[in-house]
């Protein structure tokens, strides 16, 4: 059986991935997004990269099929499989202490910045670069071709999306803490998500 670890809810994880291997991001609850990112595993400054990706795949949603490149403008995840409705999002900046103080949030509040470098640590890592997340399950939608709003998202719980690693890599995820907007649901209730890897 496949071994399902937790993405705790508003905190990160990181995780160490062979080329070949499948990894499957699983939206337990639902409405919960999920910031996802990809490294190098030889060089952490090598970066799944949302700009570069747009390019490549020329959409700014992937699909099944597409693959995800590097700054370096090298594959690094292949989409396999979507069970979700298919919307994520890859504009918007992680959220981070600042975010929630111009929400007009006092003291700290967990954020998805923090929670990278602190699931990277986990792994004795450190932080190089701080690329845009590929937000999973997250839903910007575009109206009029050029304006965007944060809403809430369209899965329901159990929907996943996998990847195919096409290098060596460090992938992390945030459940993402953002309770200020409707972006984790409408009752702005944070809930863990789980990921799986599987064999080449
Ligand atoms: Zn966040």
């Amino acid at each position: 059986m496949t071994t399902r670890h937790l993405i705790p809810a508003r905190k990160g994880a990181a995780h160490r991935m062979k080329k070949g291997e499948t990894l499957r991001v699983i939206n337990t609850h639902g409405s919960q997004v999920v910031d996802f990112w990809a490294f190098n595993a030889a060089d952490l400054g090598e970066c799944m990269s949302m700009e570069h990706s747009r390019a490549a795949i020329g959409r700014i949603i992937p699909k099944v099929g597409d693959v995800m490149v590097t700054n370096k403008r090298r594959p690094i995840l292949t989409v396999v499989a979507d069970t979700s409705p298919g919307i994520h999002d890859t504009l918007i900046a992680s959220c981070d202490v600042y975010r929630y103080e111009g929400l007009g949030h006092k003291g700290y509040h967990d954020n998805c910045t923090d929670n990278l470098g602190r699931a990277l640590e986990a792994l004795g890592l450190k932080r190089v670069v701080h690329p845009c997340p590929f937000n999973l399950f997250m839903n910007i939608p575009v109206r009029d071709e050029v304006a965007i709003s944060f809403e809430p998202p369209v899965t329901k719980p159990g929907d996943s999306i996998s990847f195919r690693a096409e290098m060596d890599a460090v992938v992390a995820f945030s459940a993402c803490p953002q309770d200020l907007l409707p972006i984790n649901g409408r009752d702005c209730v944070i809930h863990d998500a789980h990921y799986e890897i599987l064999p080449a």
